[in-house]
C-alpha cells in the first residue's frame, strides 16, 4: 500500500503548495472558521495547518490516514451532486507517504483530543491521547524525505513559499467568512479576520493584493437576470509588482476559464485599455444549476448552461463600468 500511495502521491502532491491546498480543502470541508499555517524553509520543511472545525472522532483518526478513505461520500450516488472540495480521500494516504505526517483532533463531543502519527510505517498507526481545543491540525514535516528523486524537483524556498502563499491567497479570497493566518519561518505573512462588511472586505483585498491595488482599482457591483459581478477591476493606472493578478471566482470556485478569459480580455481592449495585462478580483454569482464547476478538480474550468448569456454580461457589466472612468 505504500507503494501505492506514493505513486498516488505524485497525483495530489507535487510540492508544498500541493500539500497546503490539500490541508486547506480539508479545514473548509469541516466548517472551520480559522485557520492557521505555520510555514517552514517554504513549507518543506514543516507545514502546520490548524482548524477549529469539526474535527475527527477517535475511532476515525486512523482511518483518515488509509487510501480511498473519506467520510465525504456515503454513496457514488453522491457524486452528481459533491458540494465538498475534496472527495477522492487519498490526500492525507498521499501525504503521509511522502512525509512525517501527525494529526491531531478532538470533536466537540468528546472529553480530549487524540493523535495520529503516520512515519514512513506501514503498520496501523495508533491512536494517543493529545492535548488540542476542538478541531483539527496536521503536521507534515520532511517533505520527500523518503523520495529523493521528487524532492530533486522543488524550487527555491522563496519560490516553493511563494506558490503557497498564492495558494493561501486564492483561498482567502474565495472565503472572507474565514479567518486565515499565514506565518513563514517565524514571519507574519497574513493575518486576515473574518470579513462580514463590505470595508472588512476591502481591506483583505488591500492585505492580499497590496494596498496599491486597492487605490486604483473600481469596485463593481452589478446584478442582471439573476446572475450578479462585483468585484475589483485594475484601472491601467495600475502597476502590477506581481506577474498575475487575475482571480474570477464562479460561486465561489476560482476559475480560469477561456470564455470568462476572453470577454473579461475583450472588455478591457475596448475600452482602448488594450495592451496591458489587467488586474481584477470578481466573483460571478449565478444559479448552480446553470454551471458545472466539477469538469474537472484540478483545472478550473467550468461549462456554463449558457455562455452566450454570461459571455455578453460579463463584457457589458465590465466595459461599461471601465468606460464610465476612462481617463
Ligand atoms: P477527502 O478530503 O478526499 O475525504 P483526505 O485524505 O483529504 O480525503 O481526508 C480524509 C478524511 O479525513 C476526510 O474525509 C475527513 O473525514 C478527515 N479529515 C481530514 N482533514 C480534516 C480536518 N481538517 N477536519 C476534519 N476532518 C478531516
Ligand atoms: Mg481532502
Amino acid at each position: 500500500p505504500r507503494l501505492a500511495n506514493q505513486i498516488a502521491a505524485g497525483e495530489v502532491v507535487e510540492r508544498p503548495a500541493s500539500v497546503a491546498k490539500e490541508l486547506l480543502e480539508n479545514a473548509l470541508d469541516a466548517g472551520a472558521t480559522r485557520i492557521e499555517l505555520d510555514v517552514e524553509e517554504g513549507g518543506v520543511k514543516l507545514l502546520r495547518i490548524r482548524d477549529d472545525g469539526h474535527g475527527i472522532a477517535h475511532d476515525q483518526l486512523p482511518l483518515a490516514l488509509a487510501r480511498h478513505a473519506t467520510s465525504k461520500i456515503a454513496e457514488l450516488a453522491d457524486l452528481e451532486g459533491v458540494q465538498s472540495l475534496g472527495f477522492r480521500g487519498e490526500a492525507l494516504a498521499s501525504i503521509s507517504s511522502v512525509a512525517r505526517l501527525c494529526l491531531t483532533s478532538r470533536t466537540a463531543d468528546a472529553g480530549e483530543a487524540w493523535q495520529v502519527e503516520a512515519e514512513g510505517r506501514d503498520m496501523q498507526p495508533s491512536v494517543q491521547p493529545a492535548a488540542h481545543p476542538v478541531g483539527t491540525t496536521v503536521q507534515v514535516r520532511d517533505l520527500f524525505y523518503n523520495t529523493p528523486a521528487r524532492r530533486k524537483f522543488l524550487r527555491t524556498e522563496k519560490t516553493e513559499f511563494d506558490r503557497l502563499q498564492e495558494v493561501v491567497r486564492r483561498m482567502a479570497l474565495a472565503r472572507f467568512d474565514v479567518a486565515f493566518h499565514l506565518r513563514h519561518n517565524g514571519r507574519q505573512v497574513f493575518a486576515l479576520h473574518s470579513a462580514a462588511e463590505d470595508s472588512a472586505r476591502a481591506r483583505r483585498i488591500g492585505q492580499l493584493l497590496g494596498d496599491g491595488f486597492l487605490e486604483q482599482a473600481l469596485p463593481i457591483d452589478v446584478e442582471r437576470n439573476g446572475l450578479r459581478l462585483w468585484g475589483w477591476v485594475g484601472l491601467p493606472t495600475f502597476s502590477r509588482s506581481q506577474a498575475d493578478m487575475q482571480y474570477f471566482y464562479v460561486n465561489g470556485r476560482i476559475v480560469r476559464d477561456k470564455l470568462v478569459g476572453h470577454a473579461v480580455r475583450q472588455a478591457y481592449r475596448d475600452v482602448l485599455y488594450g495592451g496591458r495585462h489587467p488586474a481584477f478580483v470578481l466573483y460571478l454569482e449565478l444559479d448552480p444549476n446553470l454551471v458545472d464547476v466539477n469538469v474537472h478538480p484540478t483545472k478550473h474550468e467550468v461549462r456554463f448552461r449558457d455562455g452566450r448569456t454570461v459571455h455578453d454580461f460579463l463584457y457589458s457589466t465590465l466595459n461599461r463600468s471601465l468606460a464610465d472612468v476612462r481617463p
